[in-house]
C-alpha cells in the first residue's frame, strides 16, 4: 500500500537534499512507491518530453494500480496542437508501452471562438490558457496526491528556483525529476538513448505548445522563446500559483 500520509515540511527538506542531483529514477520511484495509485505525470510531449517519457516507462512498478504498469502520463489536448504533436504522442505511447489519460477542456474550440471571438489567445491568452490548459489540468489532477513534472530549472527565470519535490498550496506534492538537468544532460540522456524528436524539431521547434502561440526560436534563443513569441507571456498557468487558482471562464 501507498504512504498516503502528507508530506511534512520537515520531510520536504530532508527530500530535496536527498534527491537534489539524484537519478531522475530514484526520485520516480519514491514517488511511485509513497503516491501510487494516486500518482500521475503530465507530458506536452515534445522533444523536451522525451526523456522523462522513456524514464517513467523504465520505472516499472512493484506497487500500482489493476492493470497499471507505468506511472499514468496526462496530455491535456487543447484542440489547437500541431498535427505532429498527436502524431509523436501516440508513437511515444506505443514505442514506450505508456499509459495515457487525455485531458480536454470544458469548452470545444468552436464555443470559446463564439463566446470570445476568433483569436482570444491573441486579445486575452491567460484566459485562453485558463480555459484549455489550466482548468482542464485542475480537473484531470483532482483526487491525485502527487504530480510528475518534466521541468527543468535552466528553461526560465520563472523555474530557476523549483526544487525536486514541492509542497502546492492545496496539500498536494509536485515531483520535478529532471529539476537539475541541463538542457545538455537532457540531450546527453536522449543521444544515449537514441530517443526519437517531435517531428517539428528540426524545424527549429525547440518548445512546441499550442499552434497559435508556437514559433521556431530564432538563431541564439533560448528553447522557449518561441512560446508566445512577442510578448511578455512565458507560462501557460500550469506551473505558477495559476493551477491552484479558479477564475471565471466568462
Ligand atoms: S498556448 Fe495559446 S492557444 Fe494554447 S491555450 Fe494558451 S493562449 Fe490558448
Amino acid at each position: 500500500m501507498a504512504n498516503t500520509k502528507p508530506v511534512t515540511a520537515d520531510e520536504l527538506a530532508q527530500l530535496n537534499t536527498q534527491f537534489e542531483g539524484a537519478d531522475p529514477l530514484e526520485i520516480l520511484t519514491w514517488a511511485a512507491e509513497r503516491f501510487m495509485p494516486k500518482l500521475a505525470a503530465t507530458s506536452s510531449f515534445q522533444t523536451q518530453s522525451v526523456a522523462l517519457l522513456h524514464l517513467i516507462s523504465r520505472a516499472r512498478l512493484a506497487k500500482a494500480g489493476e492493470g497499471e504498469t507505468t506511472i499514468p502520463v496526462i496530455f491535456l489536448d487543447t484542440g489547437y496542437h500541431f498535427p505532429e504533436t498527436l502524431a509523436y504522442r501516440d508513437q511515444l505511447v506505443e514505442q514506450f508501452g505508456l499509459t495515457l489519460t487525455i485531458a480536454q477542456p470544458a469548452k470545444t474550440p468552436a464555443e470559446v471562438v463564439k463566446q470570445h471571438g476568433d483569436a482570444l489567445y491573441r486579445s486575452d491568452p491567460d484566459l485562453c490558457c485558463y480555459i484549455n490548459k489550466v482548468e482542464p489540468m485542475q480537473r484531470a489532477l483532482a483526487g491525485l496526491e502527487a504530480w510528475i513534472t518534466g521541468i527543468r530549472r535552466d528553461q526560465t527565470a520563472n523555474r530557476a528556483t523549483a526544487q525536486p519535490v514541492e509542497l502546492l498550496p492545496d496539500g498536494r506534492v509536485k515531483v520535478n525529476p529532471l529539476v537539475a538537468w541541463t538542457r545538455e544532460d537532457l540531450w546527453t540522456y536522449i543521444n544515449r538513448h537514441n530517443l526519437p524528436s517531435h517531428p517539428l524539431f528540426s524545424q527549429g521547434y525547440l518548445s512546441v505548445g499550442c499552434a497559435p502561440c508556437t514559433a521556431p526560436v530564432t538563431a541564439g534563443g533560448d528553447e522557449r522563446s518561441g512560446r508566445w513569441a512577442g510578448c511578455q507571456k512565458s507560462e501557460c498557468g500550469l506551473h505558477t500559483d495559476a493551477l491552484t487558482r479558479k477564475r471565471d471562464m466568462d
